[in-house]
């Protein structure tokens, strides 16, 4: 099963409780728009550098195309699809003005210089220029790219365009991004731990958290959890894993991480696998890297008392299944990790009014949408008896639904 399949899977679980049309769920899964674009620069060393990029317009019937651009070698047409079409549920489970969009370039980033990163963006800006824009499609940062990258492609958009912050969000700071936007969405994923321990009665102060990433998402969730009281017992990234049953300092380790680029060689953990992370017997458990990484033998061995979705996509269907049947719940993607997009939402919406927020603003308005979002998600899934995973598309699919209805055709 593929990105795309895998998200029209989910879709399909909570469209059969809505007795959708043939022809209605064709039009609620197509995407829009997909526009792909050879990307070549010159590389340092003076060859050429090939390199294709992708951009998937899913639905922009609840506002512009929204979502984020990954530079990875693993990204493709199918999963800019399987993307997009997650952040046209997520920007409706959290009810913000967007539709959804996901895009990248098939680069490793890790291995370009910053001139060849620069020379890239732009480059794959000038190709995507005329289907991009504030009231179009705005992108953001994924896997792979940053604030940066993001004042690159604003500044190489504004040279067809004038003058346009509100182009791209997760800009920096200091040219018209959000203040508490790199934070928001391990803020959120935070927030979603918070609130699913507390609908079981736990705090979480004192319960033990494995997180599988060290980038924004990952970093950001386990600083604020660690904040609150949780002891984060194990960590992974791309090289492998680190362990402490007596938690690790997450602000050391994270100047470490900086320092040294992976969590590996910490002094105040001991070295394991990235498997042995993910199988870790904690309370909460927090994918926050790449999708697909639950399957079924994965699910089966999971010893976590639940799972908050970092990461966008990371549990294929057949794992569902299984989480579903041992009763370990699942806070889904299109919720857990839905507080990047929502400041981003504010970062548009200052970006348009000229007009900054100070960072209690965006945190205090940020938890609010966050925390009723979740429990209006966990409602529907008590009332109905259904995983919340399927509860979140039940409510984004009726929202989109509703708005191509009464937009017409
Ligand atoms: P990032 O590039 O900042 O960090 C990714 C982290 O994952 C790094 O620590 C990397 O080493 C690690 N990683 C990569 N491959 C791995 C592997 N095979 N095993 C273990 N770790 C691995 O990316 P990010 O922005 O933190 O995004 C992480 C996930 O969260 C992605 O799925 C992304 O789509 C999703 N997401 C990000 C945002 C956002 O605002 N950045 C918002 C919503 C969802």
């Amino acid at each position: 099963m593929q990105a795309f399949e895998a998200a029209n899977h989910y879709f399909d679980q909570a469209a059969r409780l809505l007795d959708l049309s043939d022809n209605i769920r064709t039009l609620l899964i197509t995407p829009d728009r997909e526009v792909r674009v050879e990307v070549v620069i010159e590389m340092d060393s003076g060859r050429l550098g090939n390199f294709l990029g992708y951009r998937v317009q899913h639905d922009n019937s609840r506002g512009p195309f929204k979502g984020g651009l990954r530079y990875h070698p693993a990204v493709d047409d199918d999963e800019a699809r399987g993307l997009a079409s997650l952040m046209t549920w997520k920007t409706a489970v959290v009810d913000v003005p967007f539709g959804g969009a996901k895009g990248g370039v098939n680069c490793d980033p890790t291995i370009l210089s910053k001139g060849e990163l620069e020379r890239l963006t732009r480059r794959f800006t000038q190709k995507i220029h005329d289907v991009i824009g504030p009231v179009k499609d705005i992108p953001a940062p994924d896997m792979g790219t940053d604030a940066q990258v993001m004042a690159w492609i604003m500044n190489e958009y504004s040279k067809y365009s004038g003058f346009n912050p509100a182009v791209v969000t997760g800009k920096p700071v200091e040219l018209h991004g959000s203040i508490g936007r790199e934070s928001a969405t391990g803020f959120g994923v935070a927030l979603a731990v918070r609130e699913m321990l507390g609908r079981t009665k736990r705090t979480v102060g004192g319960s033990t958290v494995a997180v599988q990433g060290f980038g924004n998402v990952g970093s950001h969730a386990a600083r604020f959890l660690a904040k609150d009281g949780a002891r984060i017992v194990a960590v992974a990234d791309a090289h492998g894993g680190i362990q402490n049953p007596d938690g690790i300092d997450v602000e050391a380790l994270a100047s470490h991480v900086a320092s040294t680029r992976k969590v590996g060689g910490f002094e105040g953990a001991r070295p394991c696998s990235n498997e042995d992370v993910l199988l870790s017997d904690v309370d909460v458990l927090i994918p926050a890297a790449l999708g697909g990484v639950f399957d079924k033998a994965t699910a089966e061995a999971v010893r976590a008392r639940m799972i908050v979705e970092g990461a966008n996509g990371p549990t294929w269907p057949e794992a569902d299944d299984v989480f579903n049947a041992r009763g370990i719940p699942v806070v889904p993607d299109i919720l857990a990790n839905a507080g990047g997009v929502i400041v981003s939402y504010f970062e548009w919406v200052q970006n348009l009014q000229n007009f900054r927020w100070p960072l209690e603003q965006v945190r205090r308005e940020q938890e609010q949408k966050m925390v009723d979002a979740f429990h209006d998600i966990f409602d529907i899934s008590e009332r109905m008896k259904l995983p919340m995973r399927t509860a979140a598309f039940y409510r984004a699919i009726a929202r989109v639904g509703r708005a191509h209805a009464l937009a017409g055709i």
